[in-house]
């Protein structure tokens, strides 16, 4: 038994545990390592009225430059804290080290110096209007935050997808309530520390810890004092995230799951292609919204491609983060294991070949109790079957041949979801056409991941609703005024 908590923090403070609470447990071998103090209505009410008293009050007069250099300082101060944060995400995680350093911490800190003067940085439209009679009116738009924001996100990535969302939101002048993952709790607390100590005034970021429905996730995206709801998650929670502000018409913000496309070229760049897949398929052991789980390759070069990426994923490293070696953690729980083991049934009985993995590895008596799997490729699936039609959200892929580029577009476009894609091919012209015919939100050429912060970001269909990032998110955290004045 652990004597660790995590805690919430409402209205400056961070609250003690009473008798709700759950075990935060580490996915490497499922030790419990403390236990999360969870938000009842109550709290989460507590939390909302903290948020809408820091933007009655100071918070709320805040200048936008005074907001740029606090937010600039949270960056200095996670950079000179990063290795507690580093330890607390893969605690909740299992993730390696190195990655929570490199991708997790790292995009904390920009997002941080990227949103930090967002307020000053977005434009608002203005327009001279000609009147009939030889006059004109000018109309010009004025921005004010949007208010409490509810801040809803996954376990994939917590607080790179956390601060993605708080850095825009308080960079634009509103006030947070965050509700983490019930699987990833402890950076957010974290970074509540974090605020205070920079001079953030109590009540603008608060986090309350808990479940979705019946408990702190649902608590939150159906209050009153809710002006807006930026969600990153399932699709099915947005679904429901939905349903539950509807009542209340307040604006949504989603980013949800994909089926991500790979479309692999026969001019493709081998080497490029093979390390850009063995990223794009097994970053974060598949558990990255943007992961490829559909890999289309052109018949010429299918056999090559399929016996490289295999060896790839057979030359993946399984074990402890600390481990400098290793490249590759367990996923995230034991019912996410599950899931994830059903598609490797249902891809079984579909009549998949195995190319790699396929099972859960022995890793010894230390890891055995963890939640590992193998990194895993099939052939042989088409776009008919379950495992290549679903968001599997684990190391996985299904390698489908393809003769014409024409039916590669369709193939890749025949999904719900709408969130990303990366074609291989080293024919410029090729690159740019079939990207821009991707139905999706992100097209990557020869690349994967990368990301400018300032670009729009989201998905269709089932991926979501909205774009975040720059200007983007400047339009979801604050709300427009247009004031026309006739002169
Ligand atoms: P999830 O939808 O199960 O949970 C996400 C968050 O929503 C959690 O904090 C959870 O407690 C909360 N929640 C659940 N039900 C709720 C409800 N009814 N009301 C309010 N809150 C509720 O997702 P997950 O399993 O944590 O994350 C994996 C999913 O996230 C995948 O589908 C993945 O593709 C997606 N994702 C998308 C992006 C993106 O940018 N598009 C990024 C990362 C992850």
């Amino acid at each position: 038994m652990t004597d660790r908590w995590i805690r919430n923090a409402v209205g400056g403070e961070l609250v003690e545990p009473d008798e709700r609470a759950f075990d935060a447990v580490d996915p490497v071998d499922g030790r419990v390592f403390a236990r999360v103090h969870e938000a009842d209505a109550d709290l989460v009410d507590r939390a909302v009225s903290a948020a809408r008293a820091a933007l009655d009050g100071g918070w709320g007069g805040w200048r936008p430059a005074a907001r740029a250099e606090l937010l600039r300082r949270v960056a200095d101060r996670i950079e000179e804290r990063a290795e507690e944060f580093v330890a607390a995400e893969v605690a909740d995680t299992g993730k390696p080290v190195d990655e929570a350093r490199r991708l997790d911490v790292a995009r904390a800190v920009a997002n941080f110096r990227t949103f930090a003067g967002i307020a000053t940085e977005a434009g608002q439209p203005s327009f001279l209007t000609d009147l009939p009679d030889g006059r004109q009116a000018l109309n010009y738009a004025v921005r004010s935050p949007l208010g409490v924001v509810a801040v809803i996100v996954p376990w994939n990535l917590p607080l790179l997808l956390l601060t993605w969302k708080v850095a825009p939101a308080l960079g634009c002048g509103n006030a947070v309530v965050v509700k983490p993952s019930e699987e990833t709790p402890s950076t957010a607390t974290l970074l509540a520390e974090v605020l205070a100590e920079c001079g953030l005034p109590s009540g603008a970021y608060n986090v309350v810890h808990g479940f979705g429905v019946g408990s702190a996730g649902e608590f939150l995206v159906r209050h009153p004092g809710v002006d807006g709801v930026t969600f990153t998650g399932s699709s099915a929670t947005g679904s429901a995230i939905m349903r539950d502000v509807a009542p209340r018409v307040r604006p949504v913000s989603f980013e949800l799951g994909g089926k991500n496309a790979a479309l692999v070229f026969a001019d493709a760049d081998l080497d490029l292609t093979i390390a850009g897949l063995t990223r794009s398929v097994f970053a974060n052991t598949g558990q990255v919204c943007l992961c490829t789980e559909r890999v289309y390759v052109q018949r010429p070069i299918f056999d090559e491609v399929a016996g490289r990426l295999a060896d790839a994923a057979r030359g993946l490293r399984l074990g402890r983060p600390q481990d400098p070696r290793t490249t590759t953690g367990p996923l995230i729980s034991a019912g996410h294991r599950d899931k994830v083991l059903s598609y490797y049934r249902a891809a079984a009985d579909s009549g998949a070949t195995l190319l790699a993995g396929g099972g859960v590895p022995a890793l010894g008596s230390e890891l055995d109790s963890g939640w590992w799997i193998e990194p895993t490729l099939w052939s042989g699936l088409t776009n008919a079957d379950r495992p290549v039609r679903e968001e599997i959200f684990g190391p996985v892929a299904a390698l489908i041949p393809f003769d014409t580029e024409q039916e590669a577009v369709a193939l890749a476009n025949d999904t719900e979801y709408g969130l990303a894609a990366a074609v291989w091919t080293t024919d410029l012209s090729r690159g740019h056409r079939v990207a821009q015919r991707m139905r999706v939100g992100i097209s990557w050429v020869n690349t994967w991941f990368l990301r400018d912060l300032r670009s729009p970001f989201g998905g269709r269909g089932l991926s979501g609703i909205g774009r975040e990032g720059g200007e983007f998110s400047a339009d979801f955290y604050t709300e427009l005024t247009n004031v026309c004045v006739q002169i």
